[in-house]
């Protein structure tokens, strides 16, 4: 059993103790050592939180995981077995971590308190924290519990460690309340949320900045949350308003404006591309109709051709002129797709051709087959002429 000294004090960042075993490994891609210490600050992988991060002796620690209480680090580098080593915790990311899963517990002792909704799914990784509830909660409803969670940051509460015993644990009434073997470990907000939980927490409510939810979806029978707190949230904020001062600027436009300004944009670049398709069309068409009638094969090449009017054509063509009716349309990464039909001629005997000869992709019926092909124009007009 590893002694946990994170349980102890989450504040604390550096520490001493001895190697108990060090063993290699190898799984899949990665191989290490796997070491067992007698103390560590290091929190493992565990009820949904990702583990710390850190060296132990200058050797960066890769994962941490626990089973049956014993709890083993990862590391490139063996340790020897008997000595004292000195491991040293990645703060910054701990204390994210720390303001994370605090602010989770405002949120779902909030929800659990007005909604009685559980928080029956939780992760909590490097870039986010999700919370699955077995109820739906509205975005107005959201939106009124994250209100609420960073009115209880700025009161200051105190996020308070006990260990109950058992006859305390019958009729206390708390979250997570599974039946775990030895002791267990409560987190008490008062007022707010009382919870099993291991993972460390801050000590005042302050301490998480602020929390942001930044989204909602429904999720089997219920709803799933993500939210950020702390250091992480203004990390976010930060990015999202780079976002919007790059669009905002390039539109030249006030940041209000900019869901009304986007619509307008999407809609009107529908409409030019609908005009550019007829216009296209019909400068199709007066090309068709300036081909000598007695023209056998008539081949177009063209560019910024839809395949509706690439078909349209085709049919029009093979009509009024007995050989092969091709349009081949300029692909923006070089070479071109086609369509060709006849009325006289097994377009699928030009596929084999043209596949032949030009590695062409594509296929179809006797009538009308479509395709692409990376050749020039002259080679196309001789091969199929
Ligand atoms: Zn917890």
């Amino acid at each position: 059993m590893t002694e946990k000294l994170y349980d102890q004090d989450a504040y604390a960042v550096e520490f001493d103790a001895k190697v108990i075993s060090c063993e290699a490994y190898q799984e899949k891609k990665e191989s290490g050592y796997h070491v067992i210490l007698d103390r560590t600050l290091f929190f493992p992988e565990e009820g949904g939180q990702s583990p710390d991060k850190g060296t132990i002796d200058g050797i960066e620690v890769t994962d941490v995981q626990i089973k049956k209480d014993v709890i083993t680090h990862s590391l490139k580098e063996p340790l020897a077995v008997g000595e004292t080593v000195h491991g040293i915790i990645d703060w910054t990311h701990r204390f994210n971590n720390m303001q994370q899963h605090s602010g989770e517990h405002i949120f779902s002792g909030i929800v659990h308190s007005r909604f009685g909704y559980d928080n029956v799914g939780f992760h909590l990784s490097d870039n986010i924290v999700t919370m699955d509830f077995n109820g739906v909660l509205t975005a107005d409803e959201v939106r009124e519990v994250e209100t609420a969670a960073n009115e209880v940051i700025v009161k200051n509460l105190p996020v308070e460690i006990t260990y109950p015993s058992k006859e305390e644990l019958k009729t206390l009434d708390y979250r997570s309340k599974i039946e775990i073997e030895g002791q267990v470990r409560i987190v008490t907000i008062p007022g707010v949320d009382v919870c099993a939980c291991c993972a460390p927490h801050v000590k005042k409510t302050g301490e998480i900045g602020m929390l942001n939810v930044q989204s909602l979806s429904n999720y089997k029978g219920g709803v799933r949350i993500s939210i950020l707190s702390g250091f992480r949230a203004l990390e976010e904020e930060r990015k999202k308003s780079q976002v919007i001062s790059s669009i905002s600027g390039t539109l030249s436009a006030n940041q209000e404006l900019l869901p009304e300004l986007v619509e307008k944009l999407k809609q009107s670049n529908q409409d030019l591309k609908y005009k550019l398709a007829q216009a296209k069309q019909k400068l199709v068409e007066q090309k068709m109709k300036e081909i000598p009638a007695d023209q056998e094969n008539v081949l177009l090449f063209e560019t910024d051709l839809d395949t509706p009017v690439m078909r349209n054509a085709i049919n029009g063509l093979v009509e009024t002129h007995a050989g092969i009716c091709g349009i081949f349309v300029e692909k923006e990464e070089g070479g071109y797709n086609f369509i060709i039909g006849s009325k006289t001629k097994d377009c699928r005997e030009i596929a084999t051709l043209l596949r032949e000869k030009t590695g062409a992709r594509g296929g179809g019926s006797a009538a009308m087959i479509q395709g692409s092909v990376s050749a020039e124009e002259k080679d196309l007009r001789e091969l199929l002429a």
